[in-house]
């Protein structure tokens, strides 16, 4: 997997006339990466993912994905929202089986898809359960869930964790990082919590604002096995 946004600048044309939310936006992201960009609110942060999910296309520019550019929404990347991302009126199990269901999966092989996925997020017990039944951790966990039964090449998250309280925001950091310790999933996530993002990534991408432009790559390396002890590690002075 080989992820490359290049020279991407993206204008939108408001009541008020042009607005240039991404200027001369690079990066790229690997196979098995956890990349994360930064920015405060109104850098174009949710702009740029959109851009790379297919939602809406650059002004200038183009992203690629494995040597094919990008132009919609396609499989290939899996998108967590922070919010409003399970479909309330469907089970917890429906939910992460959707796709594999659009795309014509047979029912039997689908069930099962969604047993190992639900596994893999630790919520089996809640297959039957609907998404106003679980907390709000729990809820991106599904939404984990669903976009990694279509298999994508990379998961791409806005802002994933930016509407639960502390502790389940902690928890939930914990857990997405061993998952993608245990599955190497390839990541790309978009946050405003610098602690966050030093936390989880490998490579932080530092977004400043109007325009959004990139002024920063940081490689981060935290000793091996931090996972296990995500927050201990963090309130230990020696790593701030
Ligand atoms: P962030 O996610 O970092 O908070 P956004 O990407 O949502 O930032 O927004 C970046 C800038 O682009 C903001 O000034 C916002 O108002 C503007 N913007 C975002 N989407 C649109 C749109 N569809 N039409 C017009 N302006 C937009
Ligand atoms: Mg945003």
């Amino acid at each position: 997997m080989h992820l490359e946004v290049n020279q991407v600048s993206k204008e939108f044309v408001t009541s008020r006339g042009p607005l240039l939310a991404l200027q001369d936006i690079s990066l790229h992201v690997e196979t098995g990466e956890f990349v994360c960009v930064v920015g405060s609110s109104g850098s174009g942060k949710s702009t740029l993912l959109r851009l790379v999910a297919g939602l809406d296309l650059p002004t200038m520019g183009e992203i690629v994905v494995d040597g094919a550019q990008v132009i919609g929404p396609g499989r290939d990347r899996g998108m967590v929202f922070q919010k409003y991302t399970l479909y309330p009126w469907m089970s917890v199990a429906d939910n992460v089986g959707f796709g594999l269901k659009l795309q014509g999966v047979p029912a039997a092989e689908r069930r099962k898809q969604v047993q190992y996925f639900l596994n893999v997020v630790g919520l089996t017990r809640f297959a039957k359960a609907y998404p106003r039944e679980l907390s709000g951790g729990m809820q991106q966990r599904v939404a984990i869930a669903r976009a990694l039964a279509n298999q994508p090449k990379i998961l791409l998250m806005d802002e994933p964790f930016g509407a639960l309280d502390v502790q389940t925001k902690e928890n939930m950091q914990t857990f997405l990082l061993k998952l993608w310790e245990e599955t190497q999933t390839t990541i790309l996530m978009i946050t405003h919590d610098v602690e966050e993002a030093i936390f989880l990534a490998q490579r932080i991408y530092v977004l400043s604002a109007h325009p959004g432009t990139i002024v920063e790559e940081i490689e981060i390396s935290l000793p091996a096995g931090v996972a296990e002890d995500l927050h201990a590690v963090k309130h230990d002075p020696q790593f701030l």
